[in-house]
């Protein structure tokens, strides 16, 4: 089947020449049409790194795509190469064929436009709408993302959005060319609990009606388990796992899958109780460059573990880059 979007051993360095640092070290995944695929991992793994390698939007210098592919395969046409694709092409598919949306919605807003201004404004550049027609979709949408009063609301500005509203209009404005491809980084990592289950809602109803498909960056098991079909998880720059979200998050193979899965806050958990079950934290990216990068807080790790784990699929369907893995099958 056709990958929307496929990423082929994608290396990103910090810095240049003998002092270079790898930040991404073969990043291989792909999206397929209408799917979501989860990114997950702790922050400093990488994940944004990603996301911002395949929107062109790295902030070079420091940080530079020194190898690898992104695809990118609307089906209409040859795919293109967003790796080494040029700035126009790139402007032309931002905002376009792939909309981005960031955890703090106020980075997606201007402060003095008005929202419906701001909407329609992606409509007139991207899709040559009149100023009035753009205004008048861009309160459709406001409708749609599920802003109440979406007239007098594309009159107001972003300071006048309670957090959660001023997300759901970033989404309309990701929503408005009907990208191919959504990324949505940790976009409700900085809303309170209940909004950020409205907006998650918001965006499973969205992925149905637009059957997009959606790149879903978050640090949280429990957030794929509810929006993805298929996971990634990132570590120090890899992918240790990744396959089906039914089969990796029922049966993860490697121990640090294991250990993200054990801090899904659960219901019944007494309120008291410290979730932390993977020690120590994510070492400096480009720190360890050789061998299993989690060796330093597996529980397991062994004496092999100083060697580059092998890539192994299990009977469940998930592959795992460990040691342990490749001895238990
Ligand atoms: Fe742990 Fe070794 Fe597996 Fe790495 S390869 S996750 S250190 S057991
Ligand atoms: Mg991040």
């Amino acid at each position: 089947e056709r990958a929307l979007l496929d990423v082929q051993d994608l290396r990103v360095s910090f810095g240049e020449g003998p002092r270079a640092r790898p930040a991404l070290d073969g990043v291989s995944f792909s999206v397929r049409p209408g799917k979501t695929l989860a990114i997950v991992g702790e922050s400093g793994c990488g994940k944004s790194l990603t996301a911002l390698s395949i929107m062109r939007l790295l902030p070079t210098p420091p940080a530079r795509i020194t190898g690898g592919r992104i695809l990118f395969d609307r089906g209409d046409g040859p795919a293109l190469d967003l790796a080494s694709a040029d700035r126009r092409t790139m402007r032309r598919l931002r905002g376009k064929d792939i909309a981005m949306i960031f955890q703090e919605p106020m980075t997606a807003l201007d402060p003095v436009y008005p929202i419906g201004d701001q909407i329609g404004e992606v409509l007139v550049e991207h899709e040559g709408l009149s100023r009035k027609d753009a205004l008048a979709r861009a309160v459709e949408l406001l409708r749609l993302v599920g802003v109440p009063s979406p007239e007098e609301r594309a009159r107001q500005y972003p300071h006048e959005f309670s957090g959660g509203m001023r997300q759901r209009a970033v989404i309309a404005i990701a929503l408005a060319c009907e990208p191919a491809l959504l990324i949505a980084d940790e976009p409700t990592t900085a809303l309170d609990v209940t909004v950020q289950a409205q907006v998650l809602r918001l965006m499973r109803d969205i992925q149905q009606r637009f059957a997009s498909s959606i790149l879903f960056i978050t640090h949280d098991m429990g957030v794929v388990g509810q929006m993805a079909d298929e996971v990634v998880v990132m570590y120090l720059g890899q992918v240790v796992e990744e396959g089906p979200v039914s089969a990796v998050l029922s049966r993860p193979a490697h121990p640090y899958s294991q250990g993200l899965i054990a801090s899904i806050p659960t219901l019944d958990m007494p309120r008291d109780r410290v979730l932390q079950p993977i020690s120590g934290m994510v070492p400096p990216i480009g720190s360890i460059t050789t061998g299993c990068r989690f060796r330093t807080r597996c529980p397991h790790a062994m004496e092999i573990c100083r060697r580059d784990p092998p890539k192994v699929t299990t009977p469940a369907g998930n592959s795992a880059s460990c040691w342990l893995v490749e001895e238990s099958t």
